[in-house]
Order: C-alpha cells, then structure tokens, then sequence
C-alpha cells in the first residue's frame, strides 16, 4: 500500500481528534505531506470506521494515485497549506473555543507567551464557504509566516512539519483560545508586547525535549 505509514498516521490522529473532543462528527480533516504526494482523511466518514487504506492519496495537484473515497471537501485548503509553506502535516478541527473565537475577532491576541508556538498573534482568516478555492486563499493570507490561524465561524488550521507538531499545536490553540474566552468573560485581558512575543518564538527554538514536538 502507498503510504502505508502516512495513512495510518492520519487514521490514527483522526480518532484522537474526536477522542481530544477538537471535532464533534464528521468534521474536521487531517493530512500528511510524502514529497510530491498528500495522504489525507475522506470526506464525510466516520472517524470510528476509518483504516489507512480508506485515507486516499492524491498528487499535490489534487488528482488522486489510490484514493477509495472522496477526499475530504478541504483538499483545495490542505494543498493551499503545502504550495506556501514548508508544512508537512496539515490538522483542520472545529474545536468548541477556537471556534468561538473566530467569531469574535479578527486576530487572537497575544494573551500568552504560548502564542509564540504560532509565530505571533494567530490571525482568523476571512470567512467562505467550506471547501471552496475561496476558503484557500483566506486560509493562504491568515496563515503567512504562522504555523496555524482561526477560519472564521468555521474552526481551525494548524500545520508542522510532521503530524505530531501540527496537532499538538491544535491542542495548544484550542487551549489558548479557552483562556481568552475565560479571561475577557472577567475584564479586558492584559496582553503580551509583539517583542516579548518574538523572544520566545527564539527561546522556543531551543525548548525541550520533553515538548520538542511541539516546536517542529
Ligand atoms: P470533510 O468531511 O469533507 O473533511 O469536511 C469536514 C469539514 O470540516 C469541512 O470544513
Ligand atoms: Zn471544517
């Protein structure tokens, strides 16, 4: 089987994406990047009855190679992520804060140092219909020199150069965008200054190993 470890990878990663509660149903996607190939979840499954063998794979053009069922309908996004980044893995959830979030505002604002794992201030890109081209062009400018952004009312994208950092940046997200939520339900936030933000994206670089993956 083509990518036997990639699909088996994303297989694996979309069930603990219902497990971590960041999906609710058959929403959300992830996919893994092989040179010129992208393994990525079908559209519409579900995450309970999903093998490698039913996660297809297409060319980065989007035609499939070995693809049983439709790819996910975020495919044009996923492969938007690939052409302007150097993304390995691509994680999309519709996590209950970050969804919240991208209600709200245009940006999440440096509420913590953590943002950093982001490249800075975590921009929600403008919204569109779910899998159209449209919705890839948002999602291209809002993810421009970061590893992840809010789709407004829709959910999130993260990417890393593997699957392990790219969900654990999902995680992380979501978490950040809980403390947001609680901390603006109390007062207005104090936030971090852009340079102190920037110091920890290079303080970051040197963080580990316990939480190295997060980093990648
Ligand atoms: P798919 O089931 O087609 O991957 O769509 C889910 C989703 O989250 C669309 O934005
Ligand atoms: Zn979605």
């Amino acid at each position: 089987m083509l990518l036997e470890a990639e699909r088996g990878l994303v297989a694996g990663y979309c069930r603990r994406m219902v497990a971590d509660g960041l999906v609710v149903g058959t929403s959300g996607n992830i996919s893994v990047r092989s040179g010129e190939l992208v393994a990525i979840s079908p559209s519409g499954i579900d995450y309970q009855e999903l093998s490698a063998e039913l996660v297809g794979v297409h060319r980065l053009d989007g035609t499939p190679v070995e693809a049983p069922r439709q790819p996910s309908t975020e495919l044009p996004m996923h492969l938007a992520a690939y052409r302007h980044s150097d993304a390995g893995a691509v994680v999309h959830t519709h996590s209950t804060a970050a969804t919240a979030v991208s209600t709200l505002v245009d940006e999440l604002p440096p509420i913590h140092y953590l943002i950093a794992l982001f490249g800075g201030p975590v921009r929600v890109a403008g919204y569109a219909t779910y899998g159209t081209t449209a919705l890839a062009e948002q999602l291209t400018a809002a993810l421009a020199g970061r590893t992840g952004c809010l789709l407004a009312n829709h959910g999130a994208v993260t990417i890393g150069r593997t699957l392990a950092p790219a969900y654990s940046r999902a995680t992380y997200l979501e978490w950040l965008c809980e403390v947001w939520l609680l901390a603006s339900a109390h007062g207005t936030p104090r936030l971090l200054p852009a340079e102190e933000i920037q110091r920890v994206v290079a303080k970051l670089a040197d963080y580990g190993p316990r939480d190295q993956a997060a980093l990648d």
